[in-house]
């Protein structure tokens, strides 16, 4: 009977997170929504921020993007807000306010997909529905010592079988929240504390000595490398802001004076005349690596005070940056500008 185990061990040992205490639907959905790609300890007091100025599907439907793009600010993965938005305006015009409970409406929704629904159907509303995400197909592989390719449907299959075949369907939303638990705390990518797992009896990987080799993936794709040079055009403590296109890469968020290339400090004179400036000191900032999913900005920058000028630019107070959406490519410079004497 693992899932008794597997519930014994996660009512003795599972960690305090504001959702968890209110399993509310809206807030289960926002915290899923927030910690794909992001860890639980740098969620919380995003999410907490986030319900404070968004406390209703209502209030997030009607807010002002650079309201809800401000509060995601450092987390990345801008579309995940764009589609949380999308969605809870779906939500006020055709369920009533009201989160679906079934995993198949709730995937109709724009950003919600199998994990997000089945979590949110099991935790919020008590069904019993699946949520694999990256910790229970860890898990589940090496519970079965399962040697399937984990981007495969067909080992996704698998898994979902096995996690059905095994869950508690009493408690479905702190059994699935178990087996994550037990991936984040005990059954970890490298090194697993099998000696400390309550389902280790259970486990044929462990029996076998495969664990490390659980779960099976392809080989990673190599990111494409890029060369970005940052101005920093500032003009008695304003600085040019620009908004990114609508579409692609950090869509609508702010950045300062990007460059698809590198530039030497000449080249980023001549760069800002070209603009109109007329230039009077130019500083060499930071020199970094930005990396996104699939690709690495190699960044260098410059800080380049400027004459006053006029011309169609958006100037922003120097103080004041953190009215403006930018994005954490961008964020060493931003703190070198404040650091700055
Ligand atoms: Fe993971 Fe080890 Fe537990 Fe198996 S025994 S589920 S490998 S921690």
């Amino acid at each position: 009977m693992m899932h008794v185990q597997l519930l014994k061990w996660f009512d003795a040992h599972k960690r305090t997170m504001p959702w968890r205490e209110q399993p509310i639907p809206y807030y289960v959905w926002v915290s899923e929504i927030m910690l794909q790609q992001t860890q639980v300890s740098v969620v919380i007091p995003y999410f907490e921020r986030f319900i404070k100025e968004l406390p209703t599907i209502e209030a997030l439907a009607q807010a002002d993007e650079e309201l809800f793009l401000r509060l995601w600010q450092g987390l990345g993965y801008y579309s995940r807000v764009m589609n949380l938005q999308k969605a809870a305006r779906i939500v006020q015009d055709q369920w009533q306010g009201e989160l679906p409970q079934e995993k198949d409406e709730l995937m109709t929704l724009p950003g919600i997909g199998d994990y997000t629904a089945g979590a949110i159907s099991s935790i919020a509303y008590g069904k019993v529905a699946t949520a694999i995400d990256g910790n229970v197909l860890r898990v589940y592989t090496r519970l079965y010592d399962d040697d399937g390719d984990i981007t495969k449907v067909a080992t996704k299959r698998r898994v979902d079988a096995y996690v059905m075949d095994t869950m508690d369907k009493t408690r479905p939303g702190d059994f699935n929240q178990s087996i994550m638990e037990l991936g984040a705390l005990v059954c970890t990518p490298k090194n697993p504390k099998c000696n400390a797992c309550p389902v280790a009896d259970d486990c044929k990987a462990r029996a076998n000595g495969t664990q490390l080799l659980r779960p099976v993936k392809p080989q990673k794709k190599k990111s494409v490398e890029e060369e970005k040079t940052v101005l920093v055009i500032r003009a008695d403590k304003r600085v040019i802001v620009q908004k990114r296109p609508n579409k692609g890469l950090l869509k609508n968020l702010w950045q300062y004076t990007l460059v698809d290339a590198h530039l030497t400090e000449k080249e980023a004179v001549a760069f800002a005349q070209e603009q109109g400036h007329v230039p009077l000191k130019i500083k060499q900032g930071p020199t970094y690596k930005h990396i996104f999913s699939h690709r690495i900005w190699n960044i260098v920058s410059f800080i380049i005070d400027v004459e006053e000028t006029t011309g169609k630019h958006t100037w922003a107070v120097q103080d004041r940056l953190e009215e403006y959406a930018i994005p954490s490519a961008f964020s060493l410079i931003s703190e070198w500008l404040e650091n700055e004497v």
